[in-house]
């Protein structure tokens, strides 16, 4: 037998772990990023992607030909799409306007459907989550095949991913040494089911929330007021409400970071350790350095790497889009190259 995956679907998971240099250096403990950028549809939400599916084909709620709905910031729908592609399924994604363009246009390309909506509150009926729900409804009433809603969000096959897949893997990787484990939280399925996997093995694990401006949950963690102040520019993380898969979890820490905090991460990370990441991964990192300091140096703390830079080129790498919005513009980004020898 040749030594070959099935198909593209078994190459979800089984990410590297890679210890983060100048965040080890500077905290005197280990930093590793689970490097789920790497996955196939290149972010950590293929794994959430792939279980959901599963599960559904499982209690027999999907059909061959059926339509998979979901509404998603761009990640979850692109893992669905590689799913469905593979599977044989239809993809129709409801995606906020604000989202990357790039995120848009793998979407497409991957075989989606898109239909872009107003980004809006959850309160708000026409918010992208309800707009999907409701549009699976009507497919499933008028298409013979039917339609299944993904429901990322309260759909706890999401954070089974990660309680059977990421959590262990990481345990795994680290040898059972890894004393703290630090997220952001967009729905909420990869910090609550990586906290499940390790507070399992280790009760004394110390799991951190890596909250970015905007976001409600740091206040929730840490006053008991579901509270959203400021904005970030970060895509696919915040949240405003206890999700089902966050339900019933509870961080030992939280850390609110202000987007030029995390950026000035991702820039240093792609200039001086090759690792081109989102704004999330930044938001994650600046979160890792900040549990390594409450730990104290010896420490072994690990997050996640979730998605790649090339998904935000237009934004993040886009010296008039950060200047317009008050952030810092890094010297050597659009800077004029030095001529030829
Ligand atoms: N980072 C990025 C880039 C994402 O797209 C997402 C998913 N929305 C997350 C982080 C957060 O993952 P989760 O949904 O498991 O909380």
């Amino acid at each position: 037998m040749p030594d070959a995956h099935p198909d593209i679907l078994s190459a979800v998971g089984d990410t590297p772990l890679i210890r983060l240099r100048r965040a080890s250096e500077e905290t005197g403990c280990e930093i590793l990023g689970k490097a789920e950028f790497l996955n196939p549809g290149l972010s950590v939400k293929d794994r959430a992607a792939l279980e959901i599916v599963r599960d559904a084909e499982a209690r027999g709620l999907i059909r061959p030909g059926g339509t998979i709905v979901e509404g998603t910031a761009g990640n979850t729908g692109i893992g669905l799409a590689l799913v469905a592609s593979v599977r044989g399924y239809r993809t129709l994604i409801v995606i906020p306007v604000t989202q990357s363009e790039e995120k848009k246009q793998t979407l497409r390309l991957a075989g989606a459907r898109l239909v872009e909506v107003p980004a809006v509150p959850f309160a708000n009926p026409n918010n992208y989550v309800h707009v999907a729900r409701r549009l699976a409804e009507t497919i499933a009433a008028q298409d013979p095949a039917g339609a299944f809603f993904a429901d990322q969000f309260d759909n706890t096959a999401n954070r089974r991913a990660h309680v059977l897949g990421t959590g262990p893997e990481i345990w795994a990787q680290t040898g059972g040494k890894v004393d703290g484990f630090v997220c952001a939280a967009g729905t909420g399925g990869t910090l609550a089911g990586v906290a499940e996997a390790l507070r399992a093995r280790s009760p004394g694990v110390r799991i951190a929330l890596s909250d970015p401006e905007g976001s409600a949950l740091h206040a929730h963690y840490t006053d008991g007021v579901l509270k959203a102040e400021g904005s970030s520019i970060t895509e696919g993380i915040g949240q405003g409400r206890v999700t089902a898969n966050l339900a019933g979890f509870t961080p030992d820490l939280s850390f609110r970071i202000p987007d030029a905090e995390a950026l000035g991460i991702v820039f240093g990370l792609m200039r001086e350790e090759g690792l081109s990441l989102g704004g999330s991964s930044g938001i994650n990192v600046a979160g890792a350095i900040r549990l390594a300091r409450a730990l104290g140096p010896g420490h072994t703390v690990v997050t996640i790497l979730c998605d790649g830079a090339a998904r935000y080129a237009s934004k993040l790498f886009n010296p008039a889009f950060l200047a317009e919005r008050g952030l810092p513009v890094p010297a050597w980004l659009g800077a004029p190259e030095e001529p030829l020898p």
